[in-house]
């Protein structure tokens, strides 16, 4: 069989007996399932949960050895407008503000839709979690974290990040399993979906981790098996830039995706892709984790570097407050990456613009062999170390110069410490990436995969980030509206929106 009696009491507890998971995989086949919920993730868990409770039969099953999903690593930070803990501090709240808002921060640029019907049912989602144990950090919610800030405290975190939202489900869960109201099977992944005459999914293939097929024929299908930001070769071939960074779910395959194009659904939203601020990687070698935090939020640390791009031009004010400025700003600039440069009395004088780094830890950065940290004598040194036109990077400090001493700065930046004039000069390569899926299949509004002339395939669906961070966020970083749209989703197709029966 392919669950081991380890790792199903790994993703379940002690309480699953080891007999009952030999019958599991036996039992499954047997069965026609009203749901077959692909994917054990952040939309998969509460979609089984709230369709076993409705009495609906159904099948997870998760190609990791582990349910949790994403949940494992991401930092799992929440928004959601009308909650009872926002009443209960007295903020006063609604999805229409919380919808105005995501407006603004993103420009327009959402699937209005579902990010209604997510903004609209973000609150019942979080006093579920809040009831079933959801530690929220003290002095939660708040306005924003890392992002554009929102207009109200409508921002939900815990310390133990996405695994407190899984912690709080999991009870639920093991207890639907262990009622043998949901069956799950662990180390299986759906290999292949197959439709009848009239469109619709008649069967769905599945093995489990020595190659075993199975094949179902469900009644309705729930594609919740995330997002493809661990396959670089579709990252490249959606986002157009290579995959940089290692940080996404390793069964982020994208395998969900291909499985739905392959019944007549398609890719949307591939065009909003957006990183971050650049991050500092921690190899020159990608995939490469990172290596460090820098602090490009002046609210936490004002700069006193200027960030220049392969140009060797500078591209934005510095210390602009605004996040989504900066990172709208870095969307513009070639292959993504900018350096931070400054000289030698920066070094000295200022805080270090890595988060828990010290000077020194900086100086030993500097003379390591890899390939994100730069020193040079002159400033045309430095330029060619990191490889942009000489003439153009000693124009960029001479006219930051020149702001510093006249306090009229060509971008507007306020913050003008000091020159950079000191040998030797210092850069720090920082590289846009993404650690998510902006483009994802296309859905109607109740959640059915959909064909480019817009019919539904009826008993396909789809939650989480198989629909695109494009869809829920649109251009921009809009805090915590990928988790909880995913678990709200996953929640009222659960709830609701599939028909059973
Ligand atoms: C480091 C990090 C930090 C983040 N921080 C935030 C944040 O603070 N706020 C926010 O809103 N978003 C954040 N995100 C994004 C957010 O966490 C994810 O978009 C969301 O959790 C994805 O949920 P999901 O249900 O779509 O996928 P998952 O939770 O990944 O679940 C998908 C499941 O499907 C399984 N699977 C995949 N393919 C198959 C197959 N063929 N057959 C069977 N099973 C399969 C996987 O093993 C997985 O368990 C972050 C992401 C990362 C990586």
């Amino acid at each position: 069989m392919g669950i081991s009696k380890r790792r199903f009491i790994q993703a379940l507890g002690a309480a699953t007996a080891a007999t009952a998971l030999g019958q599991t995989v036996a039992a499954t086949r047997k069965r026609r399932y009203d749901l077959l919920v692909i994917g054990a993730g952040t939309a998969g868990i509460p979609a089984a949960i709230y369709a076993a409770a409705r009495g609906a039969s159904v099948l997870v099953i998760d190609a990791a050895a582990t349910i949790g999903g994403t949940l494992l690593l991401t930092s799992g930070q929440m928004s959601a407008a009308g909650t009872r803990v926002q009443r209960q501090k007295g903020i006063d709240d609604t999805p229409d503000l919380f919808f105005q808002d995501l407006m603004r921060i993103s420009r327009g640029t959402i699937d209005h839709s579902l990010a209604r019907l997510a903004v609209d049912n973000a609150a019942t989602t979080v006093d579920w979690l809040m009831d079933n144990g959801y530690p929220l950090l003290p002095g939660y919610p708040v306005e924003g974290v890392a992002h554009e800030p929102y207009s109200k405290p409508r921002y939900y975190w815990s310390e133990l990040r996405g695994v407190a939202i899984l912690d709080a489900m999991r009870p639920q869960f093991t207890q639907a399993v262990n009622a043998g109201k949901v069956d799950l099977l662990l180390e299986h992944r759906a290999v292949e979906l197959r439709t009848g005459a009239s469109g619709t999914v008649s069967a769905v293939a599945v093995e489990d981790s020595g190659g075993k097929r199975i094949e179902y024929q469900p009644r309705n299908v729930l594609l919740a098996s995330g997002g493809y930001a661990s396959n670089a070769a579709m990252f490249e071939k959606l986002s157009g830039y290579p995959k940089y960074l290692d940080a996404s779910y390793p069964f982020a395959q994208g395998q969900g995706q291909v499985l739905a194009e392959s019944v007549g659904g398609y890719m949307r939203y591939a065009e909003k892709y957006l990183t971050n601020f650049g991050i500092l990687l921690a190899t020159s070698t990608i995939p490469s984790t990172k290596l460090a935090t820098t602090i490009f939020h002046p609210q936490q640390r004002q700069p006193w570097e200027v960030y220049v791009n392969t140009g060797g031009r500078r591209f934005v004010r510095e210390d602009v407050p605004s996040v989504d400025a900066r990172e709208q700003s870095f969307r513009f600039q070639p292959h993504l990456r900018h350096w931070v440069v400054f000289d030698q009395s920066v070094l000295e004088k200022a805080p270090p613009i890595l988060e828990g780094w010290t000077r020194d830890d900086m100086l030993a950065a500097f003379k390591a062999p890899d390939a994100n940290f730069f020193r040079g004598a002159t400033v045309q040194d430095l330029a060619q170390a990191i490889g942009v036109p000489e003439k153009a990077l000693a124009d960029t400090v001479e006219g930051y110069n020149y702001g510093v001493q006249t306090g009229n700065d060509f971008y507007g930046r306020k913050h003008l410490p000091t020159k950079l004039q000191t040998p030797p000069y210092y850069a720090i390569q920082h590289q846009g990436t993404s650690i998510t899926s902006t483009a994802g299949i296309a859905v109607n509004d109740a959640l059915q995969v959909i064909r480019r002339d817009g019919s539904a395939i009826a008993n396909l669906y789809a939650a989480g980030e198989i629909l695109g961070a494009g869809a829920t966020q649109g251009q921009a970083f809009c805090g915590g509206m990928m988790v909880t749209p995913a678990l709200t989703f996953g929640r009222l197709l659960g709830e609701r929106m599939i028909r059973f029966g």
